[in-house]
């Protein structure tokens, strides 16, 4: 694998605090101001519950912005610096986009913008479009190795220059529908986590659009009017169970609106007691008549709680 090298520089963060851009209503008629003020307030509510519930940012933060281009890293950066301009704390942000050498990639956009708006920012060089190429036979999807180089790549870059957190523009459809991979393909209940250890244990990845529907960001990345680079120049297409997952999904965004907040909410309510993992759940000691009676939560569950284990 080719080693990844910086081509840019960072600006200093004073610059970027003395140009940054005020969110702006649409350049279009498509939305009246009223309605794109209440759509920047709740994006910037949904980022700034998700920062508070799940401590995603504190104090001193050197935060990372993996910026492929698309609508949700746009939308992701342009978020999170409205809300560093407005911060209790101090939080260091920083653009960062991996040039995967795909064909056509347009190389030129995000240093563009990025310049033009005062945003610090360092471009990564990797091919990792040789190596899924080489790697992946034809007709297969590309995703799944793409997205493991890209990760690897981000978290070696964001090791070895200093940074304590990655943010991903990963959005609550997104979230929802791995859940629904993860249960229908992987035996597993599992989604993505506003907040994890990233797997070399070196840093913490952290999902701020956590809460964020993904029609939002869509009406608001086009209000906005970012230069969104496509994520299919390299050919790939949508694995067919990614496919099939999407399509539910939006045939319920039809039919039943608030399904997905409901599902996302079930997300964050769950009761160990009520499902069947033994090791969530200590199912073997309930009831049992030497221990006297017991309510069944992990030893540790007990002592945060404050029972008797
Ligand atoms: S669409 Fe292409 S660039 Fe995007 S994740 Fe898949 S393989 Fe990688």
């Amino acid at each position: 694998m080719t080693p990844a090298t910086v081509s840019m520089s960072p600006q200093s963060s004073a610059t970027e605090s003395a140009v940054q851009d005020p969110a702006r209503p649409p350049a279009g008629a498509a939305r009246d101001r009223l309605e794109w003020n209440k759509l920047r307030k709740r994006l910037r509510r949904q980022v700034g519950q998700a920062i508070q519930d799940y401590r995603l940012i504190e104090s001193g933060d050197r935060i990372l912005v993996a910026l492929s281009g698309g609508k949700d890293s746009w939308t992701m950066l342009d978020l999170l610096r409205d809300l560093r301009a407005a911060a209790p704390v101090p939080f260091e942000l920083v653009a960062v986009n991996l040039d995967q050498k795909q064909p056509g990639f347009p190389e030129h956009v995000i240093p563009d913008y990025c310049r033009a708006h005062g945003i610090p920012f360092q471009v990564i060089e990797q091919d990792t479009y040789s190596v899924v190429k080489r790697v992946i036979p034809e007709n297969k999807t590309l995703c799944g190795l793409c997205s493991r180089l890209r990760r690897g790549a981000l978290y070696r870059f964001a090791r070895e220059n200093g940074f304590t957190r990655i943010a991903l523009g990963h959005h609550q459809d997104d979230i929802v529908a791995t859940f629904f991979l993860n249960l229908f393909h992987g035996g597993k209940l599992k989604a993505m986590p506003p907040k994890l250890l990233s797997d070399d244990g070196a840093n913490v990845v952290i999902r701020p659009l956590a809460y964020c529907r993904e029609r939002d960001i869509a009406e608001y990345a086009q209000g906005r009017g970012f230069p969104i680079i496509p994520c299919n120049l390299c050919g790939s297409q949508d694995h067919l169970q990614r496919k099939q997952v999407r399509k539910m999904m939006d045939d319920w965004e039809k039919q039943h609106p608030a399904r997905l907040e409901q599902i996302f909410s079930a997300l964050t309510n769950v009761a160990p007691s009520q499902l069947a993992d033994p090791r969530l759940f200590d199912f073997a000691a309930l009831g049992a008549r030497e221990t006297g009676t017991h309510n069944g939560l992990m030893p540790e569950q007990n002592s945060r709680i404050g029972g008797n284990p």
